[in-house]
């Protein structure tokens, strides 16, 4: 069974597998080695990945990109606010969650985060099954180290509706880890740190490499909300501005200027990579005027010095918590495409002492890289030298419940090592408590309403005694996909009680999934029809322009030729096509037909004719069907 590895970025994706011994990463039907994560609906298909990319400008509002930085988290979620400011799409509040609005096939439909992620997911499944030429069910999907509980569980569902099984889930750094450890002949103990900056997300874990095949990690920090995006927001509103000032007119609330504007700001984020000045040039960018500009590297820096010097609060943070000094480092690992700007390449060196980084692995593969090697572990695939990896990670956040006075007691630590299980008893607060409340929490804040709720859970039928005497054991369980279960016991009777942690997340629930598992298949479906439905009508097209050339240039050599009655049913046939867009597969195949049936007999007069000669008026009938 063979299983594949997808790194689901926030901006782009990329899937790689182990085959025939070796690391592949399969380009998909572009040729593409990594996918724009977005999915685009118009009124008569869906689009995913460059394809949904590329028309971008021209239906901006159905149009969906980022849907990594909503999963998982809640509407009032005071980044989601930040965000829904910058994206042209529709984002509406479903009961406390957030749902993308947009309308497909002339009818408004709200999709859960989780729904888009799988449709990006479902392409680098197809991806994949193209290259194996056989069926995929099974894979290893990353996310950042910094996603916490909820936003892990909500991208296994994802993959779960996109139909396949999610052996596991991993982080981002460590899958890159992989990826940097393998290929090199790693003697000894060496500290890495990884820093893995992209499209929205920022990642820092440092691992202990023994022997180049035991991967520990020490420590992760990071921040899930955090990359090229902001950088790109930066100079939309640098330029915007300037467009106000020279034009005196406002182009942020038309999602067109505004898109085709973050896109050439994009690029010129790119050239300065490369380049000291970038400049931009948008034709009839808002009400018909032309903008031009230009930006220094110098300006571009300082326009996002704080967004680049905050990834070094990060590093830090990871190096505190691995009790690392900076110098214990042996090598920094630059992984995500935001990582190839200069400046912070140089930061980090700077904070390094003038250390070198490390470049060896590719930004914007390594992450897929590992996914395929720890799918590989998990199906037995692949020789020895990767079976016998070994793999440590740890949990990003502490987690615990509520107690007296609303103070977060933990039951974890952060940067415990997974999978992990704890215990911790708890006694009743009251007289005769015969019910006990648990909050779920994970984060660092003190007071346990300042971390991240994940879930209550009740302990019902506790034997009326004294304050303190019955007590309650909490087991907290995290397994290998850093994902928690809670089991609670009531000490004086031993009895485990039901309790399930409540769904208070958002999460989608079992019949939600089947029910999205289904329209997948369906979507699957239609956009098939609509490629069948497409390549009929461009084969009419075709055959009935290249049919009426032929026939022209036929006709300038063979006098005698009549064909007005081809000519006249070619026109007949835009004039037809051009009034039946939308017509079935079957109508454009029938029109196919008429015509061809038509045309067969001149074609044959003009191949068969006594005047004719090869490679004279002679059509061949094979190019031109
Ligand atoms: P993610 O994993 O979050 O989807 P990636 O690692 O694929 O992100 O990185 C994508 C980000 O990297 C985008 O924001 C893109 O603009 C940025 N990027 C790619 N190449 C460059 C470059 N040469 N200079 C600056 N930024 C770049
Ligand atoms: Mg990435």
């Amino acid at each position: 069974m063979t299983a594949i590895g997808i790194d689901l970025g926030t901006t782009y994706s990329c899937v790689a597998v182990l085959h025939h011994g070796k690391v592949e990463i399969i380009a998909n039907d572009q040729g593409n080695r990594t996918t724009p994560s977005y999915v685009a609906f118009t009124d008569t298909e869906r689009l995913i990945g460059d394809a949904a990319k590329n028309q971008v400008a021209l239906n901006p509002c159905n149009t969906v990109f980022d849907a990594k930085r909503l999963i998982g988290r809640k509407y009032d979620d005071p980044q989601i606010e930040q965000d829904i400011k910058h994206w042209p799409f529709r984002v509406v509040n479903d009961g406390g969650n957030p749902k993308i609005q947009v309308d497909y096939k002339g009818k408004s439909m709200c999709f859960p985060p989780e729904e888009i992620s799988s449709m990006i997911l479902t392409k680098m499944k197809n991806t994949a099954e193209a290259y194996l030429d056989t069926e995929v069910k099974e894979a290893v999907i990353t996310v950042p180290a910094y996603f916490n509980d909820s936003q892990r569980q909500a991208t296994k569902d994802a993959g779960a509706i996109a139909g396949m099984n999610i052996r596991r889930i991993i982080n981002e750094p460590t899958a890159a880890a992989l990826a940097y450890g393998l290929d090199k002949e790693l003697k000894g103990e060496r500290n890495v740190l990884i820093f893995d900056l992209g499209g929205g997300t920022f990642d820092v874990s440092i691992l202990k490499i023994t022997e180049g095949s035991h991967f520990e990690v020490k420590s992760t920090a990071g921040d899930t909300h955090l990359g090229g995006e902001d950088f790109d927001n930066k100079l939309v509103d640098f330029f915007a501005d300037e467009f106000q000032r020279k034009h005196k007119k406002d182009l942020r609330n038309n999602p067109k200027s505004l898109r085709r504007l973050r896109t050439a700001a994009e690029r010129a984020k790119r050239t300065l990579s490369t380049s000291t000045q970038a400049s931009i040039d948008v034709d009839a960018l808002f009400e018909g005027i032309d903008f031009m500009s230009r930006i220094s590297r110098a300006r571009f820096e300082e326009l996002n010095s704080e967004f680049f010097n905050s990834t070094l609060v990060q590093v830090e943070n990871a190096l505190n918590d691995a009790k690392f000094d900076k110098n214990a480092i042996h090598d920094v690992v630059l992984v995500g495409g935001s990582t190839r700007i200069p400046k912070i390449q140089s930061i980090l060196q700077n904070f390094f002492n003038g250390k070198k980084m490390n470049l060896s692995v590719n930004p914007d593969e390594a992450v897929a890289y590992g996914a395929a090697v720890q799918a590989a572990i998990l199906t037995g695939a692949g020789e020895s030298k990767i079976q016998d990896l070994v793999l440590v990670d740890v949990i990003p956040l502490s987690l615990g419940v509520d107690v007296l006075g609303g103070l977060m007691s933990k039951i974890i630590e952060r940067n415990t090592k997974i999978p992990c299980k704890k215990t911790t008893e708890y006694g009743t607060s009251r007289d005769n408590q015969i019910t006990v409340h648990f909050n779920v929490f994970e984060g660092e804040r003190v007071m346990a309403n300042d971390n991240n709720h994940l879930g209550s859970f009740t302990v019902f039928n506790v034997p009326p005694a004294p304050r303190g005497a019955e007590k309650i054991e909490v087991c907290f369980n995290v397994n290998s996909d850093s994902i928690l279960h809670v089991t609670a016991k009531l000490k004086s009777n031993g009895k485990r009680k039901h309790i399930k942690i409540k769904n208070d997340k958002g999460r989608l629930s079992q019949a939600d999934i089947q029910r999205m598992l289904a329209d997948a298949k369906r979507y699957k479906y239609e956009d098939d029809q609509e490629r069948e439905r497409v390549n009929a009508k461009n084969k009419l097209e075709n055959y009935a322009y290249d049919v009426k050339h032929a026939i022209e240039k036929a006709a300038n050599k063979m006098k005698e030729l009549d064909i007005s009655e081809i000519r006249s049913k070619c026109e007949e046939t835009f004039r037809w096509l051009d009034d039946n867009d939308t017509a079935e597969p079957e109508d454009f195949q029938d029109e196919l037909k008429e015509l061809k049936d038509l045309c067969g007999p001149v074609i044959t007069q003009i191949n068969g004719g006594p005047n004719t000669k090869r490679g004279d008026a002679r059509i061949n009938i094979d190019e031109i069907d």
